[in-house]
């Protein structure tokens, strides 16, 4: 068994899908059936080459494999992997570092060390901040809300590591109705209790309204508190009003976290920047480095304005973990123990784009998302939702039968997405929005050109022209 040929064979048919993603499918072409019968292959008690193995997998995984990697894919919210990152992985794979401490990853350590303090300047945070790279936006709020968790309890004089949460004080979790579904896992995970989340109102931009903050943090102006924003949500975009919801979450001295998991990323744009005024003086901040900065999946990062309290909440020490001294161990940061060295990929897509590339694939992303939502909202038969203002906007389609109604509507719009789907030119999701079926429309990928927007549109504007006509207009 060699891993020259295995890797050459790897090479290939990893440039086999690259290369062909202009012209193949975005939405998988195989049922979940088939998939299971390709790949239930009998676990033998003798093994298998590697190359075959391999080459099995490739054949056998064919049309299942969904082309997010690609520039015709506006489904939730992912990135693409740039040609640096991607290789970056591959060599984290080959080089099998455990990233849990310097000592036993060196390099690995020291690249995740710099990473973070390039993500903390890109992104405007505070540069004595602290930080973790962990498998993704939703293990960051872990971190964040452990933190956030220990020091609330802390000063109520409750050591939650030490005595836990049967009998602590509540800890009131104020957020908006439009947080993210990451952030009541983690308040489950936690321990802290679905009852204590609040989902307060919000205006019609979809921001958190401050009177009802302010009312939500007067009812029990000395329980320990965590509020949680949203810089960018995943139908609209939409930021909450940093500026003035962090010194008023402050004035009652509860900890603010910011969910900002592709949303973040605008601040490496000065056309968009703004969208963050006030988002820097919050006390953790969660995001993603495989959705806006285009690396590979597996790569969130969480930011704490607290080192101390982040240490307190995560460290673990033990006699067989030998420490540096004067190098960052990873392990004082993350929640797991053995970990992949997912830091090469987010440092090599940083290095690749430089601040201008990063800012470019920002904007880039945001002029798609606004082509996408007025050209196919436009569309004879369709409506805009929600036009852009970054990068995720909302269409609908209309049953155009005399006397449709809302039901009709939703299913017109379930169908249509359908169809696009179906096309194979271009993968988009669905989502029920203010109670109406909707279309969203992601852009987070470097690859998607105009040839692929115009692409998309042209896929929606002939999903559009079949009619269905056997539904009746009241059913
Ligand atoms: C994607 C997303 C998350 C979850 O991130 P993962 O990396 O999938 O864990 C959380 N919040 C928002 C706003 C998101 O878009």
């Amino acid at each position: 068994m060699s891993y020259r040929e295995s890797l050459t064979r790897v090479l290939e048919h990893s440039l086999a899908h690259i290369e062909n993603l202009e012209s193949t499918a975005v939405g998988p072409t195989v049922s979940a059936m088939t998939l299971r019968e390709r790949l239930n292959r009998p676990l033998g008690d003798d093994g298998t080459p590697a190359e075959q193995v391999l080459d099995d997998l490739v054949r056998d995984a064919a049309g299942g494999i969904m082309g997010n990697a690609g520039g015709r894919f506006f489904a939730w919210v992912m990135g693409g992997a740039l040609p640096a990152a991607l290789g970056a992985d591959w060599l984290a794979a080959a080089w099998d570092q455990n990233t849990a401490l310097h000592i036993s990853a060196p390099a690995a350590s020291m690249v995740e060390e710099i990473a973070g303090s390039w993500i903390k300047d890109v992104l405007g945070l505070p540069a004595g901040a602290s930080f973790a790279f962990v498998t993704g936006c939703q293990a960051a709020h872990l971190v964040g809300l452990a933190a956030a968790r220990h020091a609330v309890l802390e000063r109520v004089g409750w050591d939650v590591e030490r005595q836990g949460l049967f009998g602590a004080p509540r800890v009131r979790i104020l957020t908006s109705s439009e947080r993210h579904g990451t952030v009541e896992r983690s308040v489950r995970m936690l321990g802290l209790g679905m009852d204590q989340l609040h989902d307060l109102p919000v205006d019609e931009h979809r921001c958190l309204q401050p009177d009802a903050l302010e009312r939500a943090l007067q009812a029990g102006p000395d329980a320990p508190a965590i509020v949680i924003l949203q810089a960018g949500e995943l139908c609209t975009g939409a930021y909450d009003p940093f500026e003035t919801l962090i010194p008023l979450a402050h004035r009652y001295r509860a900890w603010v976290h910011v969910d900002g998991a592709f949303g973040l990323w605008a601040a490496a744009s000065p056309r968009y920047r703004h969208l963050l005024n006030g988002a820097a003086a919050a006390d953790s901040w969660a995001t993603d480095a495989h959705k806006w900065l285009n690396t590979p999946f597996d790569s969130g990062i969480v930011v704490v304005a607290h080192p101390e309290v982040h240490r307190q909440a995560i460290t673990y020490s033990a006699s067989y973990l030998a420490r540096h001294g004067s190098a960052r161990d990873p392990i004082d940061w993350t929640p797991e123990w053995s970990r992949r060295a997912r830091g090469f990929a987010a440092y090599a897509a940083m290095r690749q784009l430089g601040r201008k590339g990063i800012a470019e694939v920002v904007e880039r992303c945001c002029e798609n998302a606004r082509r996408l939502v007025l050209g196919i909202g436009g569309l004879p038969g369709a409506e805009v939702v929600w036009t852009p203002t970054i990068n995720q906007g909302l269409v609908r389609f209309l049953d155009e039968q005399p006397g449709a109604t809302s039901a009709n509507h939703d299913r017109r719009t379930d169908d249509v997405i359908a169809r696009i789907q179906a096309s194979g030119e271009a993968y988009f999701g669905g989502a029920t929005w203010q109670g109406r079926r909707v279309m969203r429309v992601s852009c987070c990928n470097f690859q998607t050109t105009e040839l692929d927007v115009e692409r998309a549109i042209e896929a929606a504007r002939r999903a559009l022209e079949v009619v269905v006509t056997d539904v009746p207009a009241t059913a």
